[in-house]
């Protein structure tokens, strides 16, 4: 893709938008930048592309600017369906994201992860399991930089392992990851994508331009992951917790079976410190591309064995009076409740609220049944979910996670655990999910 010269607009300034810029302006593109942000509300990404931008459209999207443009690049959280986009589309004027613009530059096999559920905590373990079997990777995507940052960098690792998120597929063209993982589709950001299914495609886009040379690593125990993954261009690896497959991943006592092309591999995982059936998934997808790549055994072994898992995702806090706590503050869906529940081996009380995002939360009812003792809803969601629930349970409702976490500790007997597990996005009275789980294990730890 020759940029040269080429006057380019990036929509939308966050950190993805500010590495946009710096790579274009180093491709020799003319580069102008517009946000719907006013300029205190940027933090530091106006200085940091100083010298690299012509012009800077803030607090507005103007029309014009768009259609003056050669080629618009799309920051990850800037929806594709706005006025000016659509009208420079309708002109002419090409549109594309950060995945299209940065594929053709790409000179390492991406690894790419998708799904509602799980991609941070599969895509961490891929690092650590490539590492430890002695591959160089860079590990990033929707997770701590973006991919164009890779480019900025001039890293040629063996891998680049990538997050990759339903907005960044939504339009997605050219990306050809070598192994695609879709790890699970649940309701999530139905306020954008409309329905389920909708979503779904959305997510398999992540095949769309592979070959048979590639291939696609699907959880064949999901019902929608499944019905989508038939006629995929690429080679189909499935992986299974509950059946043993033909050819495939699956579970064998306390080890994962890899088998594909004739070749049958045993993991043995005794020993695994990682939590829930979801893990395993999680484990077994990990496994998938491991084996497709040919890594050693023992190595891959010795790299899921010693994750410990990450911070806000069914995180042990502490014990108190007999009572544990757990922090699931990154369940910001039902699907990620439910699993949540699922790995709990006690009785629960259930911190749920935040900021809706449009999903049916009525799926909760059956994961809560036979784990669940007192429900405590809190934040701006608090109503909806209640509708959705069985007047049965027994419901609490509070203002803020403060006062939820009060009533919690006085109801939760020992032996029993308190678990926040939101289902909902924090953005009602958080900055961020790791903020919201911050402050539940402040509260934890100053209990005397
Ligand atoms: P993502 O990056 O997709 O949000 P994370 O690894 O950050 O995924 O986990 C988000 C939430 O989903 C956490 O509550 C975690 O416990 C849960 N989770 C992790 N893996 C899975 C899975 N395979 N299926 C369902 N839930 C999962």
């Amino acid at each position: 893709m020759d940029l040269k010269g080429k006057k380019v607009l990036v929509v939308g300034l966050g950190k993805t938008g500010v590495a946009l810029v710096r790579f274009l302006s180093d491709m020799g593109a003319c580069v102008s930048v517009t946000d719907k942000r006013p300029a205190d509300e940027l933090g530091t990404g106006l200085k940091e592309i100083e010298g690299c931008v012509e012009a800077v459209e803030l607090g507005c999207h103007r029309v014009e600017t768009f259609l003056r443009s050669d080629l618009i690049v799309l920051s990850p959280g800037v929806p594709s369906d706005i006025g000016p986009i659509r009208e420079a589309e309708r002109r002419g004027v090409e549109v594309m994201g950060e995945l299209d613009l940065v594929s053709p530059f790409l000179r390492a096999p991406v690894i790419a992860v998708t799904g509602t559920n799980g991609k941070t905590t599969t895509t961490t373990l891929l690092g650590e399991v490539f590492s430890r079997a002695g591959k160089e990777v860079w590990v990033g995507g929707n997770i701590g930089r973006p991919l164009v940052d890779l480019l900025l960098e001039g890293a040629v690792p063996d891998y680049v392992i990538c997050e990759v998120s339903s907005f960044q597929l939504e339009r997605v063209r050219a990306f050809r990851p070598f192994i695609g993982i879709v790890l699970n589709i649940s309701e999530n950001h139905l306020d954008r994508h409309g329905s389920i299914l909708e979503y779904g495609r959305i997510k398999f886009r992540l095949f769309a331009n592979q070959g048979p040379g590639d291939y696609a690593i699907v959880n064949g125990d999901d019902p929608l992951v499944s019905s989508l993954s038939t006629g995929l261009p690429s080679r189909v690896i499935t992986f299974s917790s509950t059946r043993t497959l033909e050819r495939g991943i699956w579970l064998n006592g306390k080890g994962v079976i890899f088998s594909d092309r004739g070749l049958m591999e045993r993991y043995d995982l005794d020993g695994l410190t990682l939590r829930g059936r979801h893990n395993l998934e999680n484990v077994m997808a990990v496994i998938g591309a491991a084996g497709i790549c040919g890594l050693e055994r023992d190595a891959v072994v010795d790299g899921i064995r010693g994750f410990r898992g990450l911070a806000h995702r069914i995180e042990f806090v502490r014990e108190w009076r007999g009572v544990r706590f757990y922090n699931d503050s990154k369940a910001t869906n039902p699907g990620a409740v439910e699993r949540a529940l699922e790995s709990m081996d006690r009785k629960v009380i259930l911190l749920l609220g935040g900021r809706d995002k449009g999903v049916d939360y009525s799926s909760l009812n059956r994961a809560m049944k036979g784990k669940v003792r007192v429900v405590v809803l809190f934040g701006e969601s608090r109503k909806r979910i209640r509708e959705s629930l069985d007047p049965s349970w027994d419901i609490r409702e509070a203002h803020g996670l403060d006062d939820a976490f009060s009533i919690a500790c006085r109801e939760a007997r020992p032996g029993e655990a308190v678990l926040l597990s939101p289902a909902c996005s924090s953005f009602d009275a958080f900055g961020s999910y790791e903020e919201r789980g911050n402050r539940f294990k402040e509260l934890v730890g100053a209990l005397r």
